[in-house]
């Protein structure tokens, strides 16, 4: 399949308050800038904001962020309404892939990802957590060679979960409430004979380990249940770069929003808290900023 490439100075990942500011300095500093990510998913798009310095009066989350694109692509930033899926490192830089195949290479760059909700929340998630409910596909699918498993989300973390553990598991089920996913990875979950579900969670049932999922609706008989909420997160993207993660599951930054490797940045709630809009807009500048001068000396 022709696949669609493109490469940049700078790409962000993520679309809330960190990576639009790191967009707009980014892009007056005339190097190419990509942006990659959805505002729909910022956290601030759930939100009014009051407290944010020089806007005097409350002000709807989506208005302020639709306000942000606006002024980062006038500065000339590129905006793809995308999700990330995969990065890996190439030469003189990393390699990263969209969920609409989109292959870009890119000098730097900056994690502007926010904090990503991990759990379910239903009766029996907790309970059987290493006993047939896991977080990562990456990790436990090799678990589930030949066995029956349910991957939970409405975004491209779980329907790319969904596609990879067909290789291993003998059925896979993905249950979503709302699948919002490109066009190429549905057609990737069709043709790996991932068995779409509607509906809600209600528990995850069993004895020693996971047996069924109930839904509310029907009862599925499964071994496994992946959760994977939402979009691929930061802590899968950025490790598998080598980019350090604390124990509470943020990436580690310096002064200058610098990471431990060479040439990626973070921003914001990724960077853990205080989460507040003025930090991330702080943040995001900074990790510009420094992507500019590395860039410069580089
Ligand atoms: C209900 C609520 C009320 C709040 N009220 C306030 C308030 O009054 N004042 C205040 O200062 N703060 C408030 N906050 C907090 C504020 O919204 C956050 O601190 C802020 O949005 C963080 O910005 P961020 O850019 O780091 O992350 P986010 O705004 O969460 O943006 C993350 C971005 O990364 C993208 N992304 C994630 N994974 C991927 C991927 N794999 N590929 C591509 N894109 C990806 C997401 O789609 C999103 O666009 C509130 C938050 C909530 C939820």
């Amino acid at each position: 399949m022709a696949r669609n490439r493109m490469s940049t100075d700078i790409l962000i990942i993520g679309a809330g308050p960190a990576g639009l500011q790191a967009a707009i300095h980014a892009a007056r500093s005339r190097l190419r800038t990509v942006l990659v990510g959805k505002v729909k998913y910022s956290g601030l798009a759930r939100a009014h904001i009051d407290n944010y310095c020089c806007i005097d009066g409350i002000r709807r989350g989506l208005e302020f962020l639709k306000g942000g694109i606006d002024q980062a692509a006038r500065f000339g930033a590129e905006i793809l309404e995308e999700e990330v899926l995969d990065i890996v490192r190439g030469d003189g830089g990393f390699n990263v892939e969209t969920d609409s195949g989109l292959e870009i290479s890119a000098k730097t760059l900056i994690f502007a990802t926010g904090t990503r909700k991990n759990r379910l929340g239903v009766k029996g998630e907790s309970e059987y957590v290493g006993r047939g409910v896991s977080y990562c596909v990456e990790c436990d699918a090799n678990f589930f060679k030949g066995k029956k498993v349910a991957v939970i989300g409405d975004g491209s973390a779980a329907a790319s979960g969904a596609v990879l553990l067909a290789a291993y598991a003998e059925k896979v089920y993905l249950v979503s409430e709302d699948l919002d996913v490109s066009d190429r990875l549905r057609h990737q979950l069709e043709s790996s004979g991932v068995e779409l579900l509607h509906g809600k969670v209600k528990e995850i049932q069993g004895g020693d380990k996971v047996e069924r999922l109930i839904l509310e609706e029907s009862t599925v008989d499964v071994d496994g249940v992946f959760i994977e909420l939402g979009q691929k997160g930061a802590v899968e993207l950025a490790s598998k770069i080598g980019v350090n993660i604390d124990g509470d599951g943020f990436i580690v930054t310096g002064k200058s929003q610098e990471t431990n490797i060479p040439g990626v940045f973070a921003a914001g709630d990724v960077c853990g808290p205080p989460f507040q809009v003025a930090k991330a807009v702080g943040e995001g500048c900074v990790a510009a900023l420094s992507a500019v001068k590395y860039l410069k000396k580089i």
